[in-house]
Formats: C-alpha cells, structure tokens, sequence
C-alpha cells in the first residue's frame, strides 16, 4: 500500500464509486482493501452450485432510481434487466400483496370495494379503536389502519424484525402508513429499475477492471493501517464505531441468517420475496433467486431459496439494519464530530455513516464525497 496516494476501505458499492472515480475522472491509482474474500460488499451475488442460479448471497437486491445521474454512473458498466420487483406476504394460510392496496384489504375482509370506496372504509376501521393520542408503534399503526390490518400484517412481521413487541416501539417510527387505494403491485414506482443482466459480481467486475484500480481482498484496514503512508487520503467505509475503538460503545445492528435449501421443483413460491406476518413462523421471508432473472433459462426441475431469520447483531456478525435506539443516535452523533476531526481520513456508506441506504443513494452520496471532497 506504500506507493498510494488513495486507499479505499471495503469493496462494497460506496467504496467501488469512489475508487472508480478517482481511477478514471482522476486518472490515478487507487488501492481497495476489503477483509472478505470478495467485491462487490453486500450487493455480492454468486451463481449456486447445484441449479445455476444466480443468488444475491445478503439478500435480494433490487436496483431502482429516479436519478438521473446515477443510472448514466451504473449503466456504463451494466445492463438491467426487465425484472419489476412485487412483493407478496403469507398470513394464516393465504397470499397478499404488499404493501396494502385495493387487493389485500378486498381479499383479506373478504368485501368487494372500488378505489374510490377504500379510503372511508379504512378510516372507520381505524375508528373502531378510538385511539386519539397514540403513544407506541402498536397504537399508531391501529390509528392509521385499524386492528384487522395491524393484526394481520404489521404485528407478528415487526415483532420478528425488530425482537419488540410494536406496544414497546416508538409510535414516530411510523408518520403514515401507506396503502394503496389501487391494485397496483409494482414494489417500487422508480422510472429505472431491473437486476444486473450478468448479475452483480460481473458488475462489480466490469467496474474494477479499470487499470488504475488495485484490489486487495483478505485484508483487514487495521491489520494494514501501519503501511499507508501519512500524506494518503483514505476513504473509510467500515463500521465507524470500530474505527474509533469503541470509544463511546457500540452502535447496534440487527443481523441476517440464511437457510439455503434446494426444492426438486422449477418454482417453489412463485414470487421472489414471500414475507411470512404470522408471529409463530420463525422466518421473516423466503427469497427464490430464480424469479430475479426472467429472461435466463435457468434449468427446470430444481430451485433454490434462502430463508432469513433476524436477530440482533453480536460480535463477529455481519451488520445489516441500524437499530437507531436513542443512545444510537447520541453515540454516532459523539462518532460524527471525532470523525470531522481526523485529517486525511473520509468517512462513508451505510456503515461509516451508521444508516440504510438504498443503492443508489450509496453511489450518488459516493459521488458526491468525490466532488466535493477528492477531486482537485
Ligand atoms: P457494504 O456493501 O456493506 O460494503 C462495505 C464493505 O466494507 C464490506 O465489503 C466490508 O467487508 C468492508 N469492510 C468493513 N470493515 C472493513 C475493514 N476493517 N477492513 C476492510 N474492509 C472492511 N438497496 C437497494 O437499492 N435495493 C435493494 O433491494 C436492497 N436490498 C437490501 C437488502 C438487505 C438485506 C440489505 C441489508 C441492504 C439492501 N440494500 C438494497 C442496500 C445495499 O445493500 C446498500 O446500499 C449497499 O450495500 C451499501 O454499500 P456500502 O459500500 O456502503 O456497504
């Protein structure tokens, strides 16, 4: 790492952004260390073994923006597909779609309402509880849609997201719940939207494949940190906490676990994504990988899923959601200000900044640290 002059912390989506900015706009060499044994961060795919398939190895990611400047930044090293995401949900033996729209609230009460009837009808639902100040997660949500929904489709999935009961939830965590007077099934109503067409690990190929961008993978920042030099600038984007040795404690995170199970079927769910409501179901959803590709012809006869499971996050687990509780956000607000205070030392995506991001809005705030922060 001695001879660079920009080191690069992980391989995921806000590293490869930044580097490949400073590789090309820039013209100049660039290191990414990342302590896994692969590019690409949580977006990572692989193609499975035993069918062919394509699987996202974190779980099913979807590309989607409306912006502009993004879509030209990603299309120059990548296809999409026409692959438009839905996304069903099973309670008590019977699939809806979700979020709430015309056919879930019509299919569930078992009724026959138009779009311009659905909106009265929720409200009075909401009314039965007569709930007038919400104080948690459990009030609101029966404020905003009434106890039939709440039950069905908000209750038992929150509880296994999040290990709290919603009565013990901040009722801020939601302002509006949306439903959809419509029947419209579309996840995301983004203008550009799709999968990789070779899938994300050749995306993340096509983008380091740049001759001024050095890759070195099985490499811990704090096992190298000796080797930068001083004068380089480096762009951090693991843990911020962990980068200040804990200093103010940690910042918690809920984790992932996949079951990964092969079915001597073509088609397992029928969907991509099956959310699972009903509390007594210990997975949250099934992703079946082969939905993410309609245009590959994968082979019939066998398909493979990954069952996700959340927990909160401890030791060596991978972080996947911010909890945010209060003392979170006191804590990163304690590892914002130290960090403005490091010299040479940039500090972004969804773990440096202690935050989800969607991927796009990971390449255009990379993009924009560059602007603002890199380019000379
Ligand atoms: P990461 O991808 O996490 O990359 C950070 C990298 O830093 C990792 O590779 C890590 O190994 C490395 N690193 C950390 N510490 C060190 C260290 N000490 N030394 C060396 N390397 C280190 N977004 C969408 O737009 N659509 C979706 O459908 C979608 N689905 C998602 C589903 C799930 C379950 C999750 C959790 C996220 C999803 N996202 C989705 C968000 C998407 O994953 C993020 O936008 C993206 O991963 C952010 O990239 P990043 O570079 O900030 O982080």
């Amino acid at each position: 790492l001695s001879g660079f002059k920009y080191i690069v912390v992980g391989a995921g989506l806000f590293g490869t952004t930044v580097a490949e900015r400073i590789a090309s706009d820039m013209g100049l060499p660039v290191a990414i260390v990342d302590r896994r044994d692969h590019i690409g961060g949580n977006c990572h795919s692989v193609t499975d073994a035993d069918t062919g398939i394509e699987c996202h190895v974190y779980g099913t990611h979807i590309f989607h923006t409306k912006r502009r400047r993004v879509w030209d930044w990603i299309t120059q090293f990548t296809q999409f597909n026409s692959y438009r995401h839905k996304v069903l949900t099973r309670y008590d033996g019977r699939v809806f779609p979700m979020p709430i729209n015309l056919t879930t609230i019509n299919s569930f009460y078992g009724i026959d309402l138009a779009p311009s009837e659905v909106e009265a009808f929720v409200l009075a639902e909401a009314a039965r509880d007569r709930v007038e100040e919400p104080a948690n997660l459990e009030e609101k949500a029966i404020s905003l849609v009434g106890r039939p929904l709440y039950e069905a489709f908000i209750r038992g999935y929150t509880l296994k997201q999040w290990e709290t009961d919603p009565k013990n939830l901040p009722a801020e965590v939601i302002t509006r719940l949306p439903f959809r007077h419509s029947r419209e099934v579309d996840y995301f109503t983004d203008p550009w939207q799709g999968i990789p067409l070779g899938g994300y690990a050749e995306m993340f190929k096509a983008i380091h494949a740049h001759e001024n961008i050095h890759v070195f993978l099985n490499t811990d920042y704090f096992a190298v940190r000796d080797m930068i030099p001083a004068d380089a600038t480096v762009i951090y984007t693991g843990p911020v906490d962990r980068y200040f040795e804990n200093r103010f404690g940690e910042l918690a995170w809920r984790t992932i676990d996949f079951e990964r199970e092969v079915h001597p079927v073509s088609d397992y769910q029928g969907t991509s994504v099956m959310n699972y409501a009903d509390p007594d179901t210990p997975w949250t959803r099934i992703h079946e990988y082969r939905h993410l590709h309609p245009e590959r012809d994968y082979k019939a006869g066998g398909t493979v899923t990954f069952k996700e499971f959340s927990r909160h996050a401890a030791g060596q687990d991978d972080p996947y959601y911010p909890v945010n509780t209060p003392a979170d956000i006191e804590r990163l607000e304690q590892y914002r200000q130290l960090s403005e205070t490091e010299t040479n030392v940039l500090f972004g995506g969804r773990l440096g900044g202690y935050k989800y991001l969607d991927m796009d809005t990971t390449i255009l705030a990379a993009l924009e640290m560059f602007d603002e922060k890199i380019k000379r």
